[in-house]
């Protein structure tokens, strides 16, 4: 988890940003969270009801930092699609958090931000969204939750939009 916070020293310490271009997202809400979370699972992982299977099952030990980190995290990326439908381009220097599922947390993976971004989004009629993921696993908790919203899926890239032609393949 240190490799977010020194991302960010780096691009400002190379000046690759400037202060000026940071943006600090607010704690995602339990209801934005819901659009690709079961009410059980966020209850149970907010409030630290969970057992030691599903905590070896995601690599963290559960807290109460570790659930606010989440949260920030999810409403960082969100906050990254805002910025980027006004001014062109936005990065989150967290997130990608492929694994996680509606109802549980899997492979250092909680709260799946790509995904609540994405349905947050294409919540809005005529919007399309891409989600390219580059990571050397299949983003499988993404392509779950967004199986039913008309998602394409090819190797390591996600396609999501709203036309009903586009098939739900996973490959
Ligand atoms: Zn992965």
């Amino acid at each position: 988890m240190n490799k977010f916070p020194r991302v960010f020293h780096f691009l400002l310490k190379d000046q690759v940003i400037t202060e000026k271009q940071v943006w600090y997202p607010e704690i995602a809400s339990k209801d934005l969270l819901s659009c690709a979370h079961t009410e059980e699972y966020l209850d149970n992982f907010i409030n630290g009801n969970v057992n030691e299977q599903e905590q070896r099952r995601t690599g963290f030990s559960w807290s109460e930092g570790l659930v606010r980190r989440c949260r920030y995290e999810t409403g960082g990326t969100v906050l990254a699609a805002q910025v980027a439908l006004q001014r062109g381009l936005a990065c989150s220097t967290a997130g990608g958090t492929h694994h996680a599922f509606p109802s549980f947390g899997s492979g250092f993976c909680l709260l799946n931000d790509l995904a609540v971004t994405a349905k947050y989004l294409i919540s809005s009629p005529k919007r399309k969204v891409l989600i390219v993921d580059l990571d050397v696993h299949q983003g499988d908790g993404t392509a779950f939750i967004l199986k039913r919203n008309r998602v394409s899926l090819h190797s390591r890239c996600i396609v999501g939009k709203t036309s009903p032609s586009v098939n739900n393949r996973v490959t």
